[in-house]
């Protein structure tokens, strides 16, 4: 089975670049650009620095033993919550911004819903010194104060979106309207991997460092290098992408992403996309999307900001399609506990995002020498309110 993107930018019948005319020179620049800059010795050199010195890889491969024990497997967590700014986003924006330094852009903007991308877009332009404009929904401005104080204090420009239901999607709308108007200086730096090829690429590379990182420290661990499952929480899919991507051709290796399910598949409360979506076109790419019979998109809905997308990667459309990836869907309650119950037995609060891959172990079936790779995506710092004003929703599974 062939799972990588083709010249055209599709993963099977997903992805493409569906963009408007004038977005037309600026998308194939980018198609042309992007694979000799990545593969670039002098962006290597750059890239690889600034991951080290600046993220602070490698993150740790943690060996949860406590966790080990109660699912009857070996757990090792890989901790990209300990890499500043506190989530594996930071892999990504380090790597765009330094594209878009050496394709001679001087305006960067970005779109970002719970504010985790726009703060690690903003922390790169304050690093690079360029022009920083992050598009926010206004529901989310509001309720995401303090990452907007912080975008602000790194010196980005907010702007509040008032169109839709003013969340996540409409500032991808609006972030690409901007694009139109300025597209000879300005670069987009997208958060996830989804948007127009070569976007979903792009990112799943530049975050595929958490799987070469992986295979290394397994090797040490282990003495061999692949283990017998991986698993990740899955928004537009960039964490996943990472933590699967040098493993992907590997049938020896099983993968176990988890979307979130709000108050479940069955509601009209959900973001689990690849349960409940149909093929369409959202944000420059076909994939699957939460759409009404006649096509209007669907406001997701989770107790997880950064999983809060109607839309999916087209990569991973196509991997859950053909069956190379098995999708679970996490609700609220089950995620408020997982997020609990990792605090309790490790010490390590995580966020919200990642308690959905957390929670997906209880819906998994080990042998006693499985070795299994739970990548966190991030830290808990932004999510301690939400767990504690939601404790009730974990009752139902043990008491905190
Ligand atoms: C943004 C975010 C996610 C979801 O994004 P992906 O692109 O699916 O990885 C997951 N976890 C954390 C901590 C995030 O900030």
């Amino acid at each position: 089975m062939n799972y990588k993107v083709n010249k055209d930018g599709f993963f099977g019948k997903y992805g493409g670049a569906y963009v408007p005319e004038i977005l037309y020179k600026c998308v194939t620049d980018l198609q042309e650009a992007y694979l000799p800059i990545l593969e670039s010795e002098d962006f290597k050199k750059e890239y690889y620095a600034l991951l080290r010195d600046y993220v602070g890889r490698p993150s740790p491969l943690y060996y949860a033993k406590r966790m080990s024990e109660k699912y009857g497997c070996k757990l090792y967590l890989k901790r990209e919550d300990l890499n500043h700014t506190g989530a594996h986003k930071i892999n990504n924006t380090v790597g765009q911004i330094l594209m878009a330094k050496k394709m001679g852009k001087t305006r960067i903007i970005a779109e970002t819903g719970a504010g985790q991308h726009g703060v690690a877009t903003a922390t790169v332009c304050a690093l690079m010194d360029m022009k920083c404009e992050i598009f926010m929904g206004k529901t989310d401005v509001e309720r995401q104060h303090t990452n907007v104080e912080r975008m602000r204090m790194l010196g980005a420009t907010i702007h509040p979106v008032t169109t839709g239901n003013m969340t996540l999607s409409d500032a991808c709308s609006e972030a690409i309207r901007d694009w139109c108007c300025h597209p000879e200086e300005t670069f987009y730096i997208v958060g996830s991997t989804m948007g127009p090829h070569p976007y979903p690429d792009i990112v799943a590379k530049l975050q595929s460092i958490i799987s070469k990182e992986i295979k290394e420290q397994l090797m040490e661990k282990t003495g061999r290098d692949y283990p017998d499952y991986l698993v990740a929480c899955i928004g537009g899919g960039s964490n996943a992408a990472g933590t699967i991507y040098h493993y992907i051709d590997d049938d020896r290796v099983q993968i176990y992403l988890a979307e979130a399910g709000g108050h479940g598949v069955d509601t009209d409360y959900t973001a689990a996309t690849i349960h409940c979506g149909t093929e369409g076109i959202i944000h420059g790419a076909r994939t699957l999307v939460m759409q009404t019979e006649d096509g209007q998109i669907k406001e997701a809905f989770t107790i997880s900001a950064g999983l809060d997308y109607p839309g999916i990667g087209p990569m991973h459309a196509d991997l859950a399609e053909k069956g190379r990836e098995h999708v679970l869907a996490v609700n609220d309650d089950e995620a408020i506990y997982a997020g609990y119950e990792l605090t309790r037995m490790e010490g390590i609060v995580p966020a919200i995002e990642s308690a959905h891959a957390i929670a997906a172990l209880k819906k998994m079936k080990f042998k006693p020498t499985d070795i299994v790779v739970l990548t966190v995506s991030g830290r808990g710092d932004k999510d301690v309110e939400t767990y504690l004003n939601n404790k009730e929703l974990a009752k139902e599974y043990g008491n905190f």
